[in-house]
């Protein structure tokens, strides 16, 4: 995606937050990476981060499993 297609996508788009509340665009204010567009809800910056590490924890959660069926299906791979 391009820095441009930001407010077009926003105006034509629904986008969602990652705590899939209705998303707003932004446009980022640190000094190390500016002027960068990102979607985010409305709500407080602590919930946010609240709910971004708990859908870090639960994407974690996901690979891990997925890492398991991987080691299992490797394991019946070696066996043959
Ligand atoms: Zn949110």
């Amino acid at each position: 995606m391009s820095e441009s297609s930001c407010d077009s996508l926003s105006n034509s788009m629904i986008m969602t937050c990652f705590c899939n509340e209705l998303a707003r665009c932004f446009t980022s204010r640190n000094p190390l990476n500016p002027g960068r567009r990102f979607y985010r809800c409305s709500k407080p910056k602590m919930e946010n981060l609240r709910e971004s590490l708990n859908a870090i924890k639960i994407e974690r959660d996901n690979l891990k499993k997925k890492f398991e069926n991987l080691e299992i299906l490797n394991y019946f791979e070696v066996k043959k």
